[in-house]
């Protein structure tokens, strides 16, 4: 089948989060297994700089907010492209929308792009000029699958042209639900019928997610508690009524993980790099459960990634536990949580803990004020870098995720191949992906990392500890992180699931 994705973020061209990881693996997942996927995303300056040649293919002149915008349409290549990918990715190029620096939904001041709906929405626009043909090529998707807000007029828009391709519309995060004013609505030129609760208005604006949950032929979200989460009061955001009304119209479908990317068999982030098979062969000739390869390589990486956080890193210090946290400084990740439990956890352990995030500053201002009081305990890094991020995942002995809610979850799932056994809370793709550790799931090999039900501080604090205590019985312990390095998290299972939902 012929498949056009549209976002608006990829890995590695544009990410901001696990949208920008989905967009760069799932379609090469689905190419895998035989369908012809192209991506189309908004042509950013930092996009367009980043390509060796870039081809015009054609232009459509579209309307956006009161004035007329010409859209290009652009093949792009650039050399990091696998083989195969030659004519895989367009770009929708409006300078005046697109080219700028720096995030591509944020100001550098932090606040939104004051033009946010009409970018998406002219971009929404040309996605579904696509879908009817791309110029100058004779290719034709049999289905246009979209991602989030920003791409959620494409069906609406899909819905007007007769024949059409099927859509099939992703929730990655309710959360973000691309909520504008009735004046953008009557401004951007849309259709008036589309005012309605029925379609795109919501508590006296309206949300480009509802329009793709409206118009889509299919939606679903990525995993498959969230799925049911999000039709209940309280992770609904209002939305709860319009996502149960779509009845088996809705899917969760767990996100995978890029393997070659997140690989400790292959990473050059990692000073030393390790797997559960290697480990394997060397219990085969010697069966010493202590002397084995991913442990002593673990530990490597664990002082090498203490020397570079400022943290004692001595033979003896490096044997304290440490505790890592990579995401977005938002309230969803949970971070009241964590910034609330560090005293009495260092009060009352002897762990160690490295933070990699950006994000709402009170929490930046938080956690920095906690690394200054704790200069040997803590380590803050406010930022993004994907090099920490590798080197975190492998170094730490723990991964702390307490998500207030979390749709699917990407860190969790490299932690545990990465045998950084996560702690998490109960919800969303996290209790999808995570095993707890208790005396049944022990026995039976199940137990994979530790997870709490009621949301709250001490919940957390006391999880930890539980996990700190297993850490303290090396069998176990091992045992624990062989069973999360060896779990099938890949993308070939749910690629399928995609595939059997387009073939539907
Ligand atoms: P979300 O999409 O809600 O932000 P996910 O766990 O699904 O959360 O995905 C987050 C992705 O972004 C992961 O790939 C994670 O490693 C990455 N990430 C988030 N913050 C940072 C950061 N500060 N530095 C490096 N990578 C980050």
């Amino acid at each position: 089948m012929n498949i056009l994705f549209a976002a608006s973020e990829a890995f590695p061209l544009v990410k901001t989060g696990g949208l920008g990881d989905v967009a760069h693996a799932l379609p090469i997942a689905l190419k895998q297994l035989g369908d012809d996927v192209r991506l189309v995303l908004p042509a950013y300056r930092d996009v367009l700089a980043a390509m060796d040649l870039l081809t015009e293919l054609g232009y459509w002149d579209l309307p956006g907010a009161g004035v007329t915008h010409r859209v290009r349409v652009l093949q792009a290549h650039y050399t990091s492209l696998d083989d195969g990918l030659e004519e895989y990715l367009y770009l929708i190029d409006v300078p005046a929308l697109f080219d700028r620096a720096g995030n591509p939904y944020v100001h550098p001041d932090g606040y939104d792009w004051p033009d946010n709906a009409e970018r998406f929405t002219v971009f929404s626009r040309a996605v579904a000029q696509m879908a009817k043909g791309i110029p100058g090529t004779d290719w034709k998707p049999d289905v246009v699958h979209c991602h989030d807000w920003q791409t959620g007029l494409v069906p609406a828009f899909l819905s007007m042209f007769h024949p059409r391709p099927k859509s099939v519309f992703t929730i990655h995060n309710l959360a973000y639900s691309g909520y504008f004013s009735h004046s953008d609505f009557t401004i951007l030129n849309l259709p008036p019928e589309w005012w309605s609760p029925e379609f795109v208005e919501f508590y006296g604006g309206f949300s480009m997610l509802k329009a793709g949950l409206a118009f889509a032929d299919q939606v679903t979200t990525v995993s498959p508690t969230y799925a049911r989460e999000i039709c209940t009061p309280q992770y609904g955001y209002r939305l709860e009524g319009a996502l149960q009304h779509l009845g088996d119209r809705l899917n969760g479908i767990l996100n995978g993980i890029d393997l070659d990317i997140w690989n400790p068999e292959t990473d050059s982030h990692l000073v030393q790099q390790y797997s559960v098979t290697n480990n394997k062969v060397i219990n085969n000739k010697k069966n010493d459960k202590h002397d084995q390869q991913w442990l002593s390589a673990k530990f490597a990486n664990k002082q090498h990634l203490l020397s570079k956080a400022g943290l004692p890193s001595d033979d003896t210090s490096g044997k304290a536990p440490l505790l890592g946290f990579i995401g977005r400084l938002v309230e969803q990740k949970g971070l009241d949580l964590i910034t609330s439990m560090l005293p009495e956890l260092f009060a009352s352990t002897d762990a160690v803990m490295i933070i990699l995030g950006s994000g709402d500053s009170l929490y930046e201002a938080q956690l920095k004020l906690l690394a200054d009081k704790y200069p040997s305990r803590l380590h803050v890094h406010i930022g993004y870098s994907e090099d920490l991020a590798h080197k975190v995942e492998a170094g730490c002995d723990l991964f702390i995720m307490p998500s207030r809610f979390e749709p699917c979850g990407l860190n969790q799932m490299y932690s545990l191949r990465y045998g950084t056994p996560p702690v998490v809370s109960f919800t969303g793709g996290l209790a999808d992906t995570v095993t707890d550790t208790i005396a049944a799931t022990l026995k039976d090999k199940t137990a994979n990392g530790f997870v709490f039900k009621e949301f709250n501080a001490e919940a957390l604090l006391l999880t930890i500890k539980r996990a700190l205590n297993l850490y303290k019985k090396p069998e176990q312990w091992q045992q624990i992180c062989e069973t999360a390095m060896a779990q099938e998290l890949g993308w070939e299972n749910s690629a399928k699931k995609y595939q059997a939902l387009y073939r539907d």
